[in-house]
């Protein structure tokens, strides 16, 4: 895993590398940010150009060192995490692991370990933690990943030097989907609803994706304020629970933005497999109106994530996209 791998963080992996080539790299780290944006790949990387014998601030990918951490099977390496059937990391585990990091490395210039996900480590494993992270045995590089820092004791956080992971962009996600072999038709449709996460991308199941999407625009094209049945049918069938709206809501944005960007005259679009649907959202109404429309759509997102009823706000802004202007 080179730096030139990871997409999407540039300034981050610009910070790393210097610090690699200053030798200054920290003892510990803390990764945050949403499971599947690239934390541990990049963790990978960092490990792998601080042993690689040929760069001083990358991974040649060529040398006995960057050979073994691509395969997996580097002696030196550690990954903590949940043992099956287990939620938390426990004091054992943890114990083990200081046991290990105390000994010689077998051949890298110090020993590394990444424990994913930090936030289970038990309290009481994490406080047995507190002293290796301010001073880790034999030098070695010590990287906590979480999706979320808040949930970790202060007194790991204040030891680590954090940082911070933005959620991948759609067009980060749609190059990394596709580099990974997915369709690009796929790829395209679940990009922008993965909210930057990788995981959450394959999980995204594409077949009920295609026929709730196909749903969704007969729907919204069939919204007429002088049959307000058609408004409410559409969110009794669309809403459900909080995920299912916030969800539906994305696409929403997606198929608006796309409507835009046709009103627009760019003419490329995410939605590529369902265009007609779209060149018609783009043809009923100005582009003004779209555009309004596809705020109103993140207000409502937002309204939605801050604990509104999702039907009642479905209701309104149908409504409102019924009303065609
Ligand atoms: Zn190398």
């Amino acid at each position: 895993m080179a730096f030139a791998d990871i997409l999407g963080h540039d300034r981050i992996v610009e910070v790393l590398r210097r610090s690699l080539r200053n030798g200054k790299t920290a003892h510990s780290y803390l990764f945050e940010g949403v499971s599947g944006c690239g934390r541990k790949k990049t963790a990978l990387a960092l490990i792998q150009a601080l042993f690689c014998t040929v760069l001083p601030d990358d991974a040649c990918g060529e040398c006995p060192s960057c050979r073994k951490i691509a395969g997996g099977n580097h002696p030196d390496i550690h990954l903590i995490a949940p043992l099956p059937d287990k939620r938390d990391i426990s004091i054992e585990q943890l114990r083990e692991l200081q046991h290990d990091l105390a000994l010689r490395p077998y051949e890298a210039p110090r020993k590394a370990c990444i424990i994913d996900p930090a936030e289970r480590m038990s309290v009481s494993a994490a406080n047995s933690l507190l002293k290796t992270l301010e001073e880790p045995p034999g030098n070695a590089l010590i990287i906590l990943l979480t999706e979320n820092a808040g949930m970790l004791l202060s007194t790991v956080r204040s030891r680590c030097q954090v940082i911070r992971f933005a959620p991948l962009s759609p067009e980060h996600m749609l190059l990394l989907l596709e580099k990974g072999g997915m369709a690009s038709e796929a790829a395209a449709l679940v990009a922008p609803m993965s909210g930057g996460s990788l995981q959450r991308a394959m999980e995204l199941d594409n077949e009920a994706l295609t026929s709730r999407r196909e749903a969704v625009l007969s729907r919204v094209s069939q919204l007429n304020i002088n049959q307000i049945a058609t408004v409410f049918d559409a969110s009794e069938e669309l809403s459900g629970n909080r995920d299912a709206t916030l969800e539906l809501l994305d696409m929403l944005l997606s198929f608006f933005r796309d409507a835009v960007h046709l009103g627009a005259g760019t003419g490329d679009i995410v939605n590529r497999t369902v265009r007609p649907a779209i060149e018609s959202i783009a043809a009923k109404r100005s582009l003004p109106r779209n555009l309004e429309l596809l705020e109103r759509i993140y207000d409502t997102r937002r309204a939605v994530q801050r604990n509104a009823n999702p039907k009642l706000a479905l209701d309104n802004l149908f409504m409102t996209i019924a009303a065609v202007r």
